[in-house]
């Protein structure tokens, strides 16, 4: 049996420390285990990694203690943060800590016990109760709410016999009740009931699907499949029917969605087929109630968990299925460290597992088709909607000529406003998408063209009519407006608001349809608890003409009675300074016609832009998924982007810009004779978010076909160059994010 235990500590990074474990610990540390160590002048908690025989340095610490009987973190999992560590260069630690929830983790975290009654053969004799009802009518009254409804927790109990505990304590030492802790789970779901929900027969497309599904959970060729299948195709009820067939075999799934499409509505399809045999992780639960879902979960109750990214690491026993709905989200990526992607760790993980991978989407990310090309994934294919509905037809709409048109530059294409106004009269509902919230997106002096920026960021300040102020989006810094430009020269007093922001959709909707009713749903409407599904309900319940919104509406959601889409600028993010910007616009436009048209009326969508011949919508047009990206992968071979290579940007932060010039050039020079001739590099330069909270931003990009090309090179130089202490450094592999 082994007599030492390498540990990693919370609170020192990137280290393993060996202990000795003392004889009567034995039999309860094991790899995974959490345990107390004497760490310097003090204590403190860290995780076995390894089991070890024998160790080369005498004289070492005994652990103090082990936290419960059960390993927290299972071998496999240890696996997986060592991969992601060294993967994405980040501290194992950390790695470790990211498996972990860190309501699980800490010491505070803990089941709430609750004090629970129970009746006891002694309320059945008539005679005791009698002399009760004399001498004690309070107690005898709790007694009664007691048998009429079964046991109860003892404060609701007090409660509703209006009565003190002490009375039910009084009745307790009078032998009638008894008294005991129980565990009380705190269920984020309490109150919400589910109807329960069978199976519909499937489509034969469906059912092409699902065999292959099948096929990979029972003998894991292939090991992972896309599940390509157009907005509506009814790809949730394949993931349903495939979780049906991981559970009939005795395991338990995963289903991974974007936070932003956790909706009411989704838990409602997994809770309405499965019941509590489904747990939800997500970012609004609260600490405890998050602690007690993992626990579910880990002591094997809940078998299925559906939740965010973070839930890819969720403890499920005997895994069978992990399903990755919307692979192509940029979402699923963390931007800290370990700056994983959810779907690829998802990938590793069902490796390590042994167990099936679905990655499903209306638009899969040019990373996940490659991998079919290259006969890595399986690909399933839905082209077309559930009970033959009809795609909705996509209009462009040239702005160009509009203006020409009108004289001037509109908002609203007199089209669109015919469609919505149709609408109006039919009793149909309509959904307008823009890519950002608040008023106008800048506050510009017309006369000398002054633009209100943020102080210590290099953006525009966005103006927000609600609460009058400039409101930066990078770093949250608000400020008044000014009375008149701030330019010593002009002091002009004629601000003009430039750019949109879902406000002012608003406030022009209303005038142009005074008897609509309009409701706006973005991250400023839906700050407060229950607000965004209060939106969605009324929207759903026909109480709303008009839902305007920012991606959080173009995402997962299903209104059969919602006849059009317009997307107000489709160019504001066709024109990032990234790469990706034509295939992000491509999803964007693909997500967002994917709302139109998903009951018996057909849809149609209205696309507003100043490029309407750009190949990304274009190929929107006509939905044409296929000709899109046979285009993009070429333009991506030629630059050698990805997924023809693997991108990893370093981003130095500090604040002298020469400074970071000057140590990016001098680590680039250390870096360069490491690096093999397949890698191309870049930098170090300005980012294109030159400035933030503060700090000024340099990069350098490195690509190469295979990520170890990269990486290897540079955890060598990493670990031998020392950064300035003002400067901070960040790597980020396969990074999605170019600002
Ligand atoms: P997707 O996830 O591809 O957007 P959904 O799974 O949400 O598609 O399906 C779209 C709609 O069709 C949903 O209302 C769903 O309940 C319904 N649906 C899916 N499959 C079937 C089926 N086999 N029979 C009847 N209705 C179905
Ligand atoms: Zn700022």
């Amino acid at each position: 049996m082994a007599g030492f235990a390498r540990v990693i500590v919370e609170v020192a990074r990137n280290r393993e420390f060996d202990y000795r474990i003392p004889e009567a610990l034995r039999d309860a540390v094991h790899v995974g285990s959490q345990v107390v160590i004497p760490f310097g002048k003090s204590e403190a908690r860290g995780y076995v990694v390894a089991l070890l025989d024998a160790v080369t340095r005498p004289g070492l610490k005994e652990i103090r203690d082990v936290a419960g009987r059960k390993a927290v973190v299972s071998e496999t999992m240890l696996t997986l943060a060592r991969w992601m560590a060294d993967y994405y260069l980040a501290p194992y630690e950390i790695a470790v800590r990211t498996v972990l929830p860190s309501a699980v983790r800490k010491k505070g975290a803990a089941f709430i016990e609750r004090l629970q009654v129970v009746v006891t053969e002694k309320s059945r004799d008539p005679a005791a109760l009698l002399a009760l009802r004399k001498h004690a009518p309070k107690q005898a009254a709790a007694l009664d709410v007691l048998l009429g409804g079964g046991p109860a927790f003892l404060n609701h109990l007090a409660h509703s016999a209006h009565t003190t505990p002490a009375a039910i304590h009084g009745l307790e030492a009078k032998g009638f009740v008894q008294i005991s802790k129980e565990r009380f789970t705190r269920d984020p779901l309490a109150n919400q009931t589910f109807l329960r929900t069978e199976a519909p027969p499937l489509m034969p497309q469906q059912e092409a699907a699902l065999k292959i599904i099948r096929q990979s959970l029972e003998t894991l060729t292939p090991p992972v499949v896309l599940l390509f299948g157009v907005t509506g195709s009814g790809k949730t009820e394949v993931y349903l029917q495939a979780i049906k067939t991981a559970l009939e075999r005795g395991q338990g799934a995963i289903v991974l969605v974007p936070e932003i499409a956790l909706t009411p509505q989704t838990i409602e399809r997994f809770r309405g087929r499965f019941g509590e045999d489904v747990a939800v992780l997500h970012s609004r639960l609260s600490q405890g109630e998050r602690h007690d879902e993992w626990h579910r979960i880990h002591d094997g109750v809940a078998r299925i968990v559906v939740g965010p990214r973070s839930a890819v690491f969720a403890p499920v026993h005997n895994l069978g299925l992990i399903v990755v709905d919307e692979e192509h989200e940029p979402s699923y990526k963390q931007e800290e460290a370990p700056r994983y992607n959810a779907r690829d760790v998802a990938v590793v993980r069902g490796k390590l597992e042994k167990c099936a991978v679905v990655l499903g989407s209306a638009t899969p990310a040019l990373e996940s088709f490659a991998n079919v090309r290259r006969g890595k994934y399986a690909l399933a294919e839905l082209p077309a909607r559930v009970d033959h509905r009809q795609m909705p037809s996509v209009r462009v709409v040239d702005m160009r000529i509009e203006a020409e048109r009108e004289g001037r530059v509109n908002i609203f294409s007199r089209d669109l406003i015919d469609a919505i106004r149709l609408r109006i009269e039919r009793a149909e509902q309509t959904m307008l998408f823009l890519n950002r919230r608040g008023y106008a997106s800048q506050l510009i002096c017309p006369k000398c063209g002054y633009v209100a920026q943020c102080r210590s960021c290099s953006v525009a300040l966005t103006y927000h009519k609600t609460t009058d102020e400039l409101l930066c989006h990078i770093c949250g810094a608000r400020q008044r407006v000014p009375e008149r430009c701030p330019e010593p020269n002009c002091r002009d007093p004629a601000f003009k608001y430039a750019g949109l922001g879902t406000q002012r959709i608003e406030v022009i909707l209303h005038k142009l349809f005074p008897i609509a009713r309009v409701t706006r749903m973005d991250s400023d409407t839906t700050t407060e608890k229950g607000s965004h599904r209060r939106i969605l309900h009324d929207f759903r319940g026909g109480k709303i003409d008009i839902l305007i919104g920012t991606q959080m509406i173009a995402k997962g959601l299903d209104f059969p009675n919602v006849t059009l889409v317009g997307v107000i600028s489709a160019d504001m993010s066709l024109h990032k300074p990234d790469f990706r910007a034509s295939e992000r616009t491509f999803q964007l436009l693909t997500q967002v016609a994917g709302r139109a048209g998903r009951g018996d009326l057909k849809g149609e969508v209205f696309v507003q832009t100043f490029t309407p011949h750009h190949p990304a919508i274009q190929a929107a047009r006509r939905l044409d998924y296929a000709g899109f990206i046979d285009q993009e992968f070429e333009g991506r071979r030629e630059l050698s982007y990805p997924p023809f290579t693997h991108l990893v940007v370093l981003t130095l932060k500090g604040v002298s810009e020469q400074r970071l010039q000057f140590a990016g050039e001098e680590f680039v020079k250390q870096l360069q004779p490491r690096l093999g001739p397949q890698v191309i590099l870049n930098g170090p330069m300005p980012a294109p978010l030159a400035r933030a909270k503060g700090l000024y931003r340099f990069q350098i990009l490195l690509r190469a076909p295979l990520t170890k090309q990269v990486t290897d090179p540079l955890r060598q130089t990493l670990g031998a160059f020392k950064w300035p202490k003002d400067i901070e450094c960040s790597v980020d592999v396969d990074a999605l994010q170019m600002m």
